[in-house]
Protein backbone atom coordinates (compact mmCIF):
# COMPACT_ATOMS: atom_id res chain seq x y z
CA UNK A 1 0.00 0.00 0.00
CA UNK A 2 0.70 3.56 -0.58
CA UNK A 3 2.60 5.44 2.56
CA UNK A 4 4.18 1.75 3.72
CA UNK A 5 7.73 3.30 3.54
CA UNK A 6 6.50 6.52 5.62
CA UNK A 7 5.40 4.15 7.84
CA UNK A 8 8.48 2.30 8.05
CA UNK A 9 10.81 5.26 8.07
CA UNK A 10 8.49 6.62 11.41
CA UNK A 11 8.81 2.86 12.95
CA UNK A 12 12.47 3.22 12.48
CA UNK A 13 12.66 6.34 13.78
CA UNK A 14 10.92 5.40 17.19
CA UNK A 15 12.74 1.78 17.21
CA UNK A 16 16.59 4.11 17.19
CA UNK A 17 15.01 6.41 19.80
CA UNK A 18 13.55 3.32 21.90
CA UNK A 19 17.18 2.20 21.46
CA UNK A 20 18.94 4.34 23.18
CA UNK A 21 20.85 4.36 26.49
CA UNK A 22 19.40 7.48 27.86
CA UNK A 23 16.46 9.28 26.02
CA UNK A 24 17.79 13.00 25.87
CA UNK A 25 17.28 16.44 24.10
CA UNK A 26 19.33 14.99 21.54
CA UNK A 27 18.00 11.54 20.74
CA UNK A 28 14.47 13.08 20.83
CA UNK A 29 15.89 15.74 18.35
CA UNK A 30 17.30 13.18 15.94
CA UNK A 31 13.83 11.14 16.17
CA UNK A 32 12.01 13.95 15.65
CA UNK A 33 14.20 14.73 13.00
CA UNK A 34 14.02 11.76 10.87
CA UNK A 35 10.37 11.50 11.29
CA UNK A 36 10.05 15.10 9.78
CA UNK A 37 12.20 14.22 6.97
CA UNK A 38 9.67 11.31 6.11
CA UNK A 39 6.80 13.26 6.42
CA UNK A 40 8.15 15.85 4.08
CA UNK A 41 9.20 13.13 1.57
CA UNK A 42 5.99 11.55 1.53
CA UNK A 43 4.44 15.32 0.24
CA UNK A 44 2.61 15.89 3.80
CA UNK A 45 2.05 19.52 3.38
CA UNK A 46 5.30 21.52 5.07
CA UNK A 47 3.03 23.40 7.72
CA UNK A 48 1.38 20.45 9.07
CA UNK A 49 4.62 18.49 10.01
CA UNK A 50 6.32 21.75 11.51
CA UNK A 51 3.23 22.00 13.66
CA UNK A 52 3.46 18.37 14.52
CA UNK A 53 7.09 18.61 15.61
CA UNK A 54 6.45 21.91 17.80
CA UNK A 55 3.04 20.12 19.26
CA UNK A 56 5.34 17.28 20.51
CA UNK A 57 8.24 18.96 21.74
CA UNK A 58 5.66 20.90 23.70
CA UNK A 59 3.84 17.41 24.68
CA UNK A 60 7.35 15.68 25.73
CA UNK A 61 9.43 17.97 27.74
CA UNK A 62 11.66 16.07 28.89
CA UNK A 63 13.05 18.49 31.42
CA UNK A 64 9.78 18.24 33.43
CA UNK A 65 9.34 14.17 33.06
CA UNK A 66 10.24 13.15 36.39
CA UNK A 67 13.02 10.08 36.20
CA UNK A 68 9.99 7.28 36.79
CA UNK A 69 8.24 8.23 33.79
CA UNK A 70 8.05 5.73 30.46
CA UNK A 71 9.75 8.43 28.19
CA UNK A 72 9.91 5.97 25.25
CA UNK A 73 6.03 5.58 25.76
CA UNK A 74 5.27 9.31 26.16
CA UNK A 75 6.93 9.67 22.63
CA UNK A 76 5.85 6.99 21.06
CA UNK A 77 2.12 8.07 22.28
CA UNK A 78 2.49 11.64 21.06
CA UNK A 79 3.81 10.57 17.20
CA UNK A 80 0.83 8.74 17.62
CA UNK A 81 -1.71 11.29 18.57
CA UNK A 82 -0.22 14.00 16.36
CA UNK A 83 -0.72 11.72 13.26
CA UNK A 84 -3.96 11.07 14.28
CA UNK A 85 -4.23 14.84 14.32
CA UNK A 86 -3.36 15.49 10.83
CA UNK A 87 -5.72 12.98 9.89
CA UNK A 88 -8.62 14.03 11.54
CA UNK A 89 -10.31 17.01 11.61
CA UNK A 90 -12.15 16.91 14.98
CA UNK A 91 -15.77 16.51 13.38
CA UNK A 92 -17.35 13.68 11.62
CA UNK A 93 -19.24 13.98 8.66
CA UNK A 94 -22.80 13.64 7.45
CA UNK A 95 -23.65 10.15 7.46
CA UNK A 96 -26.61 8.99 5.29
CA UNK A 97 -29.65 7.21 7.33
CA UNK A 98 -31.02 3.82 5.81
CA UNK A 99 -34.43 5.08 5.10
CA UNK A 100 -34.70 8.24 4.43
CA UNK A 101 -33.46 10.09 1.51
CA UNK A 102 -29.69 11.45 1.01
CA UNK A 103 -28.16 13.08 -1.88
CA UNK A 104 -24.57 12.94 -1.97
CA UNK A 105 -22.78 14.90 -4.19
CA UNK A 106 -19.08 13.55 -6.01
CA UNK A 107 -16.92 16.74 -7.17
CA UNK A 108 -12.83 16.11 -8.47
CA UNK A 109 -10.29 16.66 -11.16
CA UNK A 110 -11.30 14.34 -14.07
CA UNK A 111 -9.45 11.40 -13.99
CA UNK A 112 -9.19 11.84 -10.09
CA UNK A 113 -11.53 8.61 -10.12
CA UNK A 114 -14.62 10.05 -9.44
CA UNK A 115 -17.16 8.43 -11.47
CA UNK A 116 -15.15 4.64 -10.37
CA UNK A 117 -15.97 6.31 -6.52
CA UNK A 118 -18.57 6.72 -7.25
CA UNK A 119 -19.82 3.18 -8.22
CA UNK A 120 -17.82 1.44 -5.42
CA UNK A 121 -20.08 4.14 -2.63
CA UNK A 122 -23.07 3.27 -4.08
CA UNK A 123 -21.94 -0.60 -4.25
CA UNK A 124 -20.63 -0.41 -0.65
CA UNK A 125 -24.18 1.13 0.75
CA UNK A 126 -25.75 -1.65 -1.47
CA UNK A 127 -24.40 -4.54 0.33
CA UNK A 128 -25.10 -3.02 3.27
CA UNK A 129 -28.68 -3.06 3.08
CA UNK A 130 -29.18 1.02 1.57
CA UNK A 131 -30.93 1.47 -1.97
CA UNK A 132 -28.94 3.10 -3.75
CA UNK A 133 -28.74 5.39 -6.77
CA UNK A 134 -26.52 7.20 -9.77
CA UNK A 135 -27.03 10.21 -11.59
CA UNK A 136 -24.68 10.91 -13.90
CA UNK A 137 -24.61 14.85 -13.96
CA UNK A 138 -20.70 14.57 -16.29
CA UNK A 139 -21.99 15.97 -19.46
CA UNK A 140 -18.32 17.35 -19.89
CA UNK A 141 -16.37 14.68 -20.54
CA UNK A 142 -17.71 12.56 -23.67
CA UNK A 143 -18.63 8.63 -22.37
CA UNK A 144 -18.61 9.58 -18.78
CA UNK A 145 -22.56 8.52 -18.69
CA UNK A 146 -21.60 4.72 -20.45
CA UNK A 147 -18.91 4.37 -18.07
CA UNK A 148 -21.36 5.46 -15.05
CA UNK A 149 -24.02 2.89 -16.76
CA UNK A 150 -21.50 0.15 -17.38
CA UNK A 151 -20.36 0.15 -13.86
CA UNK A 152 -23.91 0.56 -12.34
CA UNK A 153 -25.40 -2.09 -14.52
CA UNK A 154 -22.74 -4.97 -13.34
CA UNK A 155 -23.40 -3.95 -9.78
CA UNK A 156 -27.29 -3.94 -10.38
CA UNK A 157 -27.86 -0.35 -9.67
CA UNK A 158 -30.57 1.83 -10.94
CA UNK A 159 -29.16 4.79 -12.72
CA UNK A 160 -29.95 7.90 -14.42
CA UNK A 161 -28.52 10.11 -17.59
CA UNK A 162 -28.49 11.41 -21.16
CA UNK A 163 -26.80 11.34 -23.81
CA UNK A 164 -28.76 14.30 -25.14
CA UNK A 165 -29.26 16.68 -22.85
CA UNK A 166 -26.12 19.07 -22.34
CA UNK A 167 -27.06 20.90 -18.80
CA UNK A 168 -25.99 18.74 -15.90
CA UNK A 169 -28.12 20.68 -13.30
CA UNK A 170 -31.27 19.95 -15.73
CA UNK A 171 -29.95 15.90 -15.59
CA UNK A 172 -29.14 16.34 -11.65
CA UNK A 173 -32.59 17.85 -10.65
CA UNK A 174 -34.47 15.14 -12.69
CA UNK A 175 -32.25 12.64 -11.47
CA UNK A 176 -32.99 13.23 -8.28
CA UNK A 177 -36.71 14.14 -8.24
CA UNK A 178 -36.93 10.63 -10.44
CA UNK A 179 -35.08 8.70 -7.51
CA UNK A 180 -37.13 10.23 -4.70
CA UNK A 181 -40.25 9.25 -6.05
CA UNK A 182 -38.82 5.67 -6.47
CA UNK A 183 -37.70 6.21 -3.16
CA UNK A 184 -33.88 5.56 -2.75
CA UNK A 185 -32.36 6.14 -0.09
CA UNK A 186 -28.46 7.04 -1.02
CA UNK A 187 -29.16 9.07 -4.18
CA UNK A 188 -25.53 9.72 -5.53
CA UNK A 189 -24.92 12.57 -8.21
CA UNK A 190 -21.57 12.52 -9.96
CA UNK A 191 -20.57 16.11 -11.63
CA UNK A 192 -18.37 16.96 -14.16
CA UNK A 193 -14.20 17.27 -13.48
CA UNK A 194 -11.79 18.84 -15.63
CA UNK A 195 -7.87 18.29 -16.31
CA UNK A 196 -7.38 21.70 -13.76
CA UNK A 197 -9.27 23.61 -11.23
CA UNK A 198 -11.02 25.99 -13.98
CA UNK A 199 -13.99 28.55 -13.03
CA UNK A 200 -16.19 26.88 -14.93
CA UNK A 201 -15.85 23.56 -13.13
CA UNK A 202 -16.50 25.62 -9.98
CA UNK A 203 -19.42 27.77 -10.88
CA UNK A 204 -20.99 24.23 -12.96
CA UNK A 205 -20.46 22.26 -9.50
CA UNK A 206 -21.72 25.28 -7.20
CA UNK A 207 -25.25 25.57 -9.97
CA UNK A 208 -25.59 21.53 -9.29
CA UNK A 209 -25.02 21.95 -5.76
CA UNK A 210 -27.79 24.57 -5.19
CA UNK A 211 -29.98 22.94 -7.38
CA UNK A 212 -29.42 19.29 -5.74
CA UNK A 213 -28.89 21.00 -2.57
CA UNK A 214 -27.04 17.66 -1.59
CA UNK A 215 -26.70 16.73 2.43
CA UNK A 216 -23.29 15.73 1.77
CA UNK A 217 -20.47 16.60 -0.70
CA UNK A 218 -17.59 13.98 -1.60
CA UNK A 219 -14.48 15.14 -2.89
CA UNK A 220 -12.78 12.96 -4.33
CA UNK A 221 -8.89 13.13 -4.62
CA UNK A 222 -6.24 11.20 -6.16
CA UNK A 223 -3.02 9.64 -3.71
CA UNK A 224 -0.54 10.43 -6.39
CA UNK A 225 -1.44 14.16 -6.39
CA UNK A 226 1.65 15.45 -3.98
CA UNK A 227 1.86 18.67 -2.93
CA UNK A 228 -0.49 20.40 -5.15
CA UNK A 229 -3.06 18.45 -3.04
CA UNK A 230 -3.54 21.01 -0.62
CA UNK A 231 -4.15 23.98 -3.01
CA UNK A 232 -6.36 21.88 -4.10
CA UNK A 233 -8.64 20.56 -1.72
CA UNK A 234 -9.22 23.98 -0.87
CA UNK A 235 -9.95 25.43 -4.06
CA UNK A 236 -13.02 22.98 -4.04
CA UNK A 237 -13.53 23.65 -0.34
CA UNK A 238 -13.78 27.59 -1.17
CA UNK A 239 -16.34 26.80 -3.90
CA UNK A 240 -19.00 23.86 -2.29
CA UNK A 241 -19.65 22.97 0.78
CA UNK A 242 -17.01 19.65 0.63
CA UNK A 243 -17.73 17.71 3.77
CA UNK A 244 -16.00 14.77 3.53
CA UNK A 245 -13.14 13.05 1.24
CA UNK A 246 -12.51 10.38 -0.30
CA UNK A 247 -8.96 9.38 -1.56
CA UNK A 248 -8.58 7.06 -4.55
CA UNK A 249 -5.68 5.17 -6.06
CA UNK A 250 -3.73 4.14 -2.84
CA UNK A 251 -2.83 0.85 -4.16
CA UNK A 252 -0.10 2.40 -6.17
CA UNK A 253 2.84 3.81 -6.08
CA UNK A 254 1.95 7.60 -4.90
CA UNK A 255 3.31 8.92 -1.97
CA UNK A 256 0.23 9.69 -1.05
CA UNK A 257 1.15 11.78 2.11
CA UNK A 258 -0.58 14.89 -0.23
CA UNK A 259 -3.26 13.74 -0.18
CA UNK A 260 -3.67 13.20 3.25
CA UNK A 261 -2.99 17.29 3.39
CA UNK A 262 -6.46 17.24 2.04
CA UNK A 263 -7.86 16.49 5.53
CA UNK A 264 -6.62 19.82 6.89
CA UNK A 265 -7.55 21.69 3.90
CA UNK A 266 -11.21 20.64 3.65
CA UNK A 267 -11.62 19.94 7.44
CA UNK A 268 -13.08 17.39 6.26
CA UNK A 269 -12.30 13.78 7.40
CA UNK A 270 -11.09 10.82 4.96
CA UNK A 271 -14.14 8.89 4.77
CA UNK A 272 -12.82 5.96 2.45
CA UNK A 273 -9.81 4.81 0.42
CA UNK A 274 -9.51 3.25 -2.86
CA UNK A 275 -7.33 0.47 -3.13
CA UNK A 276 -8.21 -0.46 -6.82
CA UNK A 277 -10.17 -0.40 -10.38
CA UNK A 278 -12.03 -3.22 -9.02
CA UNK A 279 -15.74 -2.27 -7.25
CA UNK A 280 -15.35 -3.79 -3.77
CA UNK A 281 -11.46 -2.22 -3.53
CA UNK A 282 -12.73 0.12 -1.24
CA UNK A 283 -12.38 0.49 2.45
CA UNK A 284 -13.84 2.55 5.16
CA UNK A 285 -11.14 4.77 6.60
CA UNK A 286 -10.94 5.55 10.56
CA UNK A 287 -7.98 7.10 11.77
CA UNK A 288 -6.88 5.49 14.45
CA UNK A 289 -6.35 1.94 12.95
CA UNK A 290 -4.64 3.78 9.92
CA UNK A 291 -2.28 5.16 11.92
CA UNK A 292 -1.74 1.84 13.61
CA UNK A 293 -1.54 -0.09 10.90
CA UNK A 294 0.75 2.63 9.51
CA UNK A 295 3.20 2.14 12.35
CA UNK A 296 2.84 -1.41 12.22
CA UNK A 297 1.56 -1.72 15.27
CA UNK A 298 -1.47 -3.83 13.62
CA UNK A 299 -5.27 -3.29 13.47
CA UNK A 300 -6.66 -5.96 15.28
CA UNK A 301 -10.21 -4.49 15.47
CA UNK A 302 -10.34 -4.20 11.79
CA UNK A 303 -8.87 -7.89 11.83
CA UNK A 304 -11.50 -8.95 13.94
CA UNK A 305 -14.36 -6.98 11.47
CA UNK A 306 -13.10 -8.64 8.40
CA UNK A 307 -13.34 -12.21 9.99
CA UNK A 308 -16.65 -11.40 11.54
CA UNK A 309 -17.89 -10.49 8.19
CA UNK A 310 -17.81 -13.74 6.34
CA UNK A 311 -17.20 -16.33 9.65
CA UNK A 312 -20.02 -16.59 12.04
CA UNK A 313 -19.22 -15.41 15.68
CA UNK A 314 -19.45 -19.48 16.74
CA UNK A 315 -16.93 -20.68 14.34
CA UNK A 316 -13.99 -17.76 15.22
CA UNK A 317 -12.23 -19.51 18.19
CA UNK A 318 -11.52 -22.08 16.14
CA UNK A 319 -10.33 -20.38 13.24
CA UNK A 320 -8.25 -18.43 15.14
CA UNK A 321 -6.81 -20.73 17.24
CA UNK A 322 -5.95 -22.49 13.71
CA UNK A 323 -4.23 -19.19 12.88
CA UNK A 324 -1.97 -19.15 15.65
CA UNK A 325 -0.86 -22.63 15.82
CA UNK A 326 1.43 -22.32 13.39
CA UNK A 327 0.52 -25.97 12.34
CA UNK A 328 -0.52 -25.06 8.68
CA UNK A 329 -1.33 -27.88 6.06
CA UNK A 330 -2.43 -28.58 2.90
CA UNK A 331 -5.76 -29.60 4.34
CA UNK A 332 -6.08 -26.62 6.57
CA UNK A 333 -5.37 -24.38 3.31
CA UNK A 334 -8.50 -26.45 1.56
CA UNK A 335 -10.71 -25.62 4.34
CA UNK A 336 -9.61 -22.53 5.48
CA UNK A 337 -8.88 -20.93 1.89
CA UNK A 338 -12.29 -19.83 0.97
CA UNK A 339 -13.47 -18.14 3.84
CA UNK A 340 -10.05 -16.40 4.41
CA UNK A 341 -10.89 -15.59 0.51
CA UNK A 342 -14.11 -13.94 1.16
CA UNK A 343 -12.67 -11.85 3.78
CA UNK A 344 -10.83 -9.36 0.67
CA UNK A 345 -7.65 -9.32 -0.95
CA UNK A 346 -5.24 -11.03 0.99
CA UNK A 347 -2.77 -8.43 1.20
CA UNK A 348 -5.36 -5.87 2.55
CA UNK A 349 -5.99 -8.75 5.66
CA UNK A 350 -2.68 -9.21 6.76
CA UNK A 351 -1.60 -5.82 6.57
CA UNK A 352 -3.69 -5.76 9.94
CA UNK A 353 -2.32 -7.81 11.57
CA UNK A 354 0.81 -6.28 13.69
CA UNK A 355 4.63 -7.01 12.32
CA UNK A 356 2.43 -7.89 8.90
CA UNK A 357 3.46 -4.70 6.72
CA UNK A 358 2.18 -4.36 3.49
CA UNK A 359 5.38 -4.76 1.50
CA UNK A 360 5.75 -7.84 3.07
CA UNK A 361 2.84 -8.77 0.64
CA UNK A 362 3.40 -6.88 -2.88
CA UNK A 363 0.51 -7.31 -5.33
CA UNK A 364 3.14 -9.50 -7.33
CA UNK A 365 3.34 -11.84 -4.98
CA UNK A 366 0.11 -13.38 -5.84
CA UNK A 367 1.52 -14.73 -9.08
CA UNK A 368 2.92 -17.53 -9.45
CA UNK A 369 5.86 -18.82 -10.72
CA UNK A 370 7.94 -22.00 -10.85
CA UNK A 371 7.14 -24.31 -7.97
CA UNK A 372 9.46 -27.19 -7.24
CA UNK A 373 7.91 -28.22 -3.89
CA UNK A 374 6.94 -31.79 -5.63
CA UNK A 375 8.08 -33.87 -8.49
CA UNK A 376 7.15 -33.89 -11.90
CA UNK A 377 5.54 -37.26 -11.77
CA UNK A 378 3.39 -36.74 -8.71
CA UNK A 379 2.18 -33.20 -10.02
CA UNK A 380 0.96 -35.34 -13.32
CA UNK A 381 -0.37 -37.80 -10.85
CA UNK A 382 -2.59 -35.35 -9.36
CA UNK A 383 -3.52 -33.23 -12.02
CA UNK A 384 -5.03 -36.57 -13.92
CA UNK A 385 -6.30 -37.82 -10.92
CA UNK A 386 -8.59 -34.33 -10.15
CA UNK A 387 -9.22 -34.07 -13.78
CA UNK A 388 -7.03 -30.79 -13.40
CA UNK A 389 -4.48 -28.84 -15.62
CA UNK A 390 -0.70 -29.34 -14.33
CA UNK A 391 -0.32 -25.76 -14.60
CA UNK A 392 -2.85 -25.75 -12.02
CA UNK A 393 -1.38 -28.11 -9.47
CA UNK A 394 1.55 -26.12 -10.27
CA UNK A 395 -0.01 -23.00 -8.96
CA UNK A 396 -1.84 -24.41 -5.85
CA UNK A 397 1.18 -25.64 -4.52
CA UNK A 398 2.82 -22.44 -5.18
CA UNK A 399 -0.34 -20.51 -3.42
CA UNK A 400 -0.06 -22.80 -0.48
CA UNK A 401 4.08 -22.50 0.01
CA UNK A 402 3.65 -18.61 -0.19
CA UNK A 403 0.40 -19.39 2.58
CA UNK A 404 2.32 -21.33 4.87
CA UNK A 405 5.60 -19.08 5.08
CA UNK A 406 2.96 -16.51 6.30
CA UNK A 407 1.57 -18.79 8.71
CA UNK A 408 4.53 -19.46 10.14
CA UNK A 409 5.14 -15.98 11.15
CA UNK A 410 1.76 -16.53 13.02
CA UNK A 411 2.82 -19.21 14.86
CA UNK A 412 2.84 -17.93 18.73
CA UNK A 413 0.80 -15.03 18.08
CA UNK A 414 -1.28 -13.65 20.70
CA UNK A 415 -5.05 -13.66 19.65
CA UNK A 416 -6.81 -11.17 21.70
CA UNK A 417 -9.83 -12.93 23.49
CA UNK A 418 -13.34 -11.36 22.90
CA UNK A 419 -13.24 -9.49 26.26
CA UNK A 420 -9.88 -8.12 25.28
CA UNK A 421 -10.84 -6.97 22.44
CA UNK A 422 -12.86 -3.91 24.03
CA UNK A 423 -10.17 -3.34 26.22
CA UNK A 424 -8.09 -3.43 23.20
CA UNK A 425 -10.45 -0.52 21.39
CA UNK A 426 -10.48 1.71 24.31
CA UNK A 427 -6.66 1.73 24.48
CA UNK A 428 -6.49 2.92 21.04
CA UNK A 429 -9.55 5.53 21.67
CA UNK A 430 -7.78 6.50 24.32
P1 LIG B 1 -12.95 10.43 -13.21
O1 LIG B 1 -12.50 11.09 -14.47
O2 LIG B 1 -12.53 11.19 -12.02
O3 LIG B 1 -14.41 10.09 -13.18
O4 LIG B 1 -12.11 9.08 -13.10
P2 LIG B 1 -12.51 7.57 -13.42
O5 LIG B 1 -13.48 7.05 -12.42
O6 LIG B 1 -12.84 7.44 -14.85
O7 LIG B 1 -11.10 6.87 -13.09
C1 LIG B 1 -9.92 7.15 -13.80
C2 LIG B 1 -9.05 5.89 -13.79
O8 LIG B 1 -8.61 5.62 -12.48
C3 LIG B 1 -9.79 4.65 -14.26
O9 LIG B 1 -8.93 3.90 -15.07
C4 LIG B 1 -10.11 3.92 -12.97
O10 LIG B 1 -10.21 2.52 -13.14
C5 LIG B 1 -8.90 4.27 -12.12
N1 LIG B 1 -9.15 4.20 -10.67
C6 LIG B 1 -10.13 4.77 -9.94
N2 LIG B 1 -9.97 4.51 -8.63
C7 LIG B 1 -8.87 3.74 -8.51
C8 LIG B 1 -8.17 3.13 -7.39
O11 LIG B 1 -8.53 3.26 -6.22
N3 LIG B 1 -7.06 2.41 -7.70
C9 LIG B 1 -6.63 2.27 -8.99
N4 LIG B 1 -5.53 1.54 -9.19
N5 LIG B 1 -7.23 2.82 -10.03
C10 LIG B 1 -8.35 3.54 -9.82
Amino acid sequence: MVLAELGGSISRALQQMSNATVIDEKVLNDCLNDITRALLQSDVQFKLVRDMQTNIKHIVNLDDLAAGHNKRRIIQQAVFNELCKILDPGKPSFTPKKGKTSVVMFVGLQGSGKTTTCTKYAYYHQKKGWKPALVCADTFRAGAFDQLKQNATKAKIPFYGSYMESDPVKIAVEGVERFKEENCDLIIVDTSGRHKQETALFEEMRQVSEATKPDLVIFVMDSSIGQAAFDQAQAFKQSVAVGAVIVTKMDGHAKGGGALSAVAATKSPVIFIGTGEHMDEFEVFDVKPFVSRLLGMGDWSGFMDKIQEVVPMDQQPELLQKLSEGNFTLRIMYEQFQKILKMGPISQVFSMLPGFGAELMPKGQLDSSNPKLMNESRIMRIARGAGRQIREVMEMMEEYKRLAKIWSKMKGLKIPKKGEMSALSRNMNA
